[in-house]
């Protein structure tokens, strides 16, 4: 019998990451013998390059053991500010970079700050599950933004400027986007930032975590860039993905000055500092040699090619070409996405995640991640095929 205690109402509000769940079970598959392949969890198939373990091991050694500002160590927040530089082209103070364990508390942050019974936080769909769960804990209202096929998993910014109310506190975009691999326009990005001038009271997140995953030699466009924002944008970005790097947990995020010393407090009520050692780690990181990340984009690319090519060849399936992170969102109209993520893994062996594990706007869909080795992509692909032709 449970013992009669009482949740607290927003318990029920919290939602989750179905690739997290979609992953246990298929290692429970697994360890029951099953050969599954995994497309299901958004994370590199590749180790954390060596100079960035040997530094994490290095710091162990050094004694780095203890608590470490909660805001972050500022060798660390100097090094993200000369990347930011660098490859955002935008000169930025290394005090307002708060190192986090991972892109996830950002958000998480964000939502709590503005969120509240009343407020209205827009956020993309399909999209992260986190942003719905974090705003909808808050207390605020969720008001999506649709992403649609047909724009390339973009939005048209007229249309999200007019879903703006006084109540709107933030907004939150991601680009290159999870689950559909899609990219904001520049010309979107204009058009929004311009109108939003007329929205003086809104906040802005950027979810830029898969910044250097994008294809085709396409530079990412960040909206850091756009000066007239800079005071009510805050930039989240991490080492998970970049470096595969995600059991290491960190992250940062840079927030404007009237919000970081709110956000650092934050860090020391959650989780005081990120583990020291891992800091030391994202040093190497952001400083050392970049061609393990190159080496990562060629066989990403390669593998958008390979699993693009297959879906579009299924009968019934169709997959527009990402171009960003490592996420294939196939087209599957006619299925229900859940019973087909069911399928695919209890019957076939693959692990992908339903599309309305995104968001209502997923229905009919199916995310791949393709972060797994040709040959395994292949085979799963076939299994799909054979899986949908068995009715
Ligand atoms: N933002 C997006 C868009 C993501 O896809 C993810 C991870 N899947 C995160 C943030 C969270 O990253 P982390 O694991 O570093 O918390």
């Amino acid at each position: 019998m449970n013992a009669p205690l009482t949740l607290a109402d927003r318990m029920t509000d919290l939602g989750t990451e179905t690739a997290f769940e979609v992953l246990a079970r298929a290692e429970q598959l697994s360890r029951e013998g099953r050969d599954i392949i995994n497309l299901g969890i958004g994370q590199p198939d590749f180790k954390t390059p060596p100079n960035i373990v040997a530094a994490g091991n290095q710091a162990l050694i050094d004694g780095h053991h203890g608590y470490t500002p909660a805001i972050g160590i500022p060798a660390l927040r100097e090094a993200v500010a000369d990347d930011i530089a660098a490859r955002r082209g935008v000169k930025v103070d290394p005090d307002h970079i708060l190192i986090v364990p991972g892109g996830k508390p950002t958000m998480f942050f964000a939502c709590l700050m503005f969120g509240e019974a009343g407020a209205e936080i827009m956020y993309p769909n399909p999209g992260f599950p986190i942003y719905e769960s974090a705003i909808r804990f808050s207390g605020a209202t969720p008001v999506p933004i649709p992403l649609l096929e047909d724009t390339g998993f973009s939005f048209d910014p007229d249309d999200l400027l007019s879903r703006i109310t006084p109540n709107t506190r933030l907004i939150i975009l991601n680009s290159p986007a999870n689950p559909t691999g899609g990219i904001i326009s520049t010309n979107a990005l204009d058009r929004l930032v311009r109108g939003l001038a007329a929205h003086p009271h809104v906040c802005i997140l950027s979810d830029e975590i898969y910044s250097r995953m994008v294809y085709d030699n396409q530079p990412h466009v960040s909206l850091l860039g756009y000066e007239e924002i800079r005071d009510r944008l805050i930039l989240l970005d991490g080492w998970s993905k970049t470096y595969a790097m995600t059991g290491w947990r960190l992250g940062y995020s840079l927030w404007p000055e009237q919000l970081i010393d709110l956000a650092v407090k934050l860090c020391v009520n959650d989780h005081s500092c990120v583990n020291a050692a891992t800091q030391y780690a994202g040093i190497e990181a952001l400083r050392g040699p970049q061609d393990a990340v190159d080496d990562m984009m060629v066989a990403f690319n390669e593998r958008r090619g390979v699993i693009i090519d297959e879906l579009n060849n299924i009968p019934g399936v169709s997959c527009v070409m990402p171009g960003g992170a490592f996420y294939a969102f196939a087209n599957v109209t006619g299925q229900n996405a859940k019973d087909l993520q069911t399928r695919l893994l209890e019957d076939a062996g693959v692990a992908a995640v339903a599309g309305t594990s995104f968001g209502e706007y997923g229905e009919g869909f199916i995310r791949f991640s393709y972060a797994n080795s040709t040959e395994n992509i292949e085979e799963a692909m076939r299994r799909f095929r054979e899986l949908l032709a068995a009715g």
